[in-house]
């Protein structure tokens, strides 16, 4: 048997890395998906950071903010809708990211949508992607003369700042109706916003499960897809209680996959928890009910 002699002191290093990672990845009680997670939004922060090197920077306590100077006059509005959300969407989420979160703030729609490659006919104030918040200028859609308070509380900040939080709190694993559900939750908690359309109301044929989970963002009804995430996680919270969405959340962050995390907490399988919120929704959500 021949023995190895390894004389390069650079390859014992890359091999004892190896061996490191492959201990690692053995002994992990996640799934490998949510370790290698972490490590790709931090590649694309560093790009965003790039890309977004000649703009300017604004520093509150929990958020860095990056605007162009078309923006000189909305940046103080938007480091106080910031720091609004920031405690209410902890609080509810029981979790702080360790670093400050960065806000870029685009000036038009064009530039929104090449930051992610859109092609369709996204008319977002804000998206969440990658460990950073992108938010389209007041300027685009606010009205002349709004106050602080208005942007505060028709603004996207509590909605996106819930998608990032809850996105580090459990690395990407979750199906995506759920944090549309969580966003507009705690929007609906915090600002009483609902979005709702003459097309979204949910007493009509409803997408299944296996079209929310499987194929959100190409569902043609996209005020609805949301409508019923919305339904889904408002039964949870108001049928079961804030302690069981909290509990399926921390399922989620554990590794654990939707419906069983579901099957877990509720005690029902995923066919009885979508046939129930639907039925649900019907007495609870088709009118603009009072916050409970
Ligand atoms: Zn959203």
């Amino acid at each position: 048997m021949r023995n190895i002699t390894i004389h390069d002191p650079s390859m014992l290093t890359v091999i004892i890395g190896l061996v490191f990672v492959a201990l690692l990845i053995l002994t992990m009680p996640l799934r490998p998906r949510m370790w290698v997670y972490p490590l790709a939004r931090q590649a694309a922060q560093i790009k965003v950071n790039y890309e977004s090197r000649d703009m300017s920077v604004y520093e509150t306590e929990h958020f860095k903010i990056k605007y162009t100077q078309a923006d000189a006059d909305t940046v103080d509005m938007i480091a106080e809708a910031a720091e609004a959300a920031y405690i209410p969407v902890t609080h509810e989420l029981n979790y702080a990211p360790q670093s400050k979160t960065l806000i870029l703030v685009q000036p038009n729609k064009n530039e929104l949508r090449q930051a992610f490659g859109w092609s369709g006919n996204e008319s977002a104030m804000g998206v969440y992607w990658g460990g950073s918040i992108q938010l389209l200028s007041p300027h685009a859609w606010l009205n002349n003369g709004a106050t602080v308070e208005d942007f505060i509380h028709s603004g996207p900040m509590v909605h996106e700042y819930t998608h990032l939080v809850f996105d580090y709190l459990t690395n990407g694993n979750y199906p995506r109706w759920f944090t549309e559900g969580l966003a507009q939750y705690i929007e609906y908690r915090v600002n009483d916003y609902e979005w709702q359309t003459a097309t979204n109301k949910l007493d009509g044929k409803l997408y299944t499960m296996a079209e929310l989970d499987g194929n959100f963002d190409n569902l043609p009804n996209q005020s609805l897809a949301y409508r019923q995430s919305l339904a889904a996680v408002r039964y949870i919270a108001e049928v079961y209680g804030d302690d069981e969405l909290r509990e399926i959340i921390n399922t989620l962050k554990a590794g654990q996959s939707m419906d069983k995390a579901i099957q877990k907490t509720l005690g029902i399988d995923y066919a009885t928890f979508a046939h129930s919120w639907q039925q649900w929704a019907v007495i609870h959500m088709n009118s603009h009910t009072q916050k409970h």
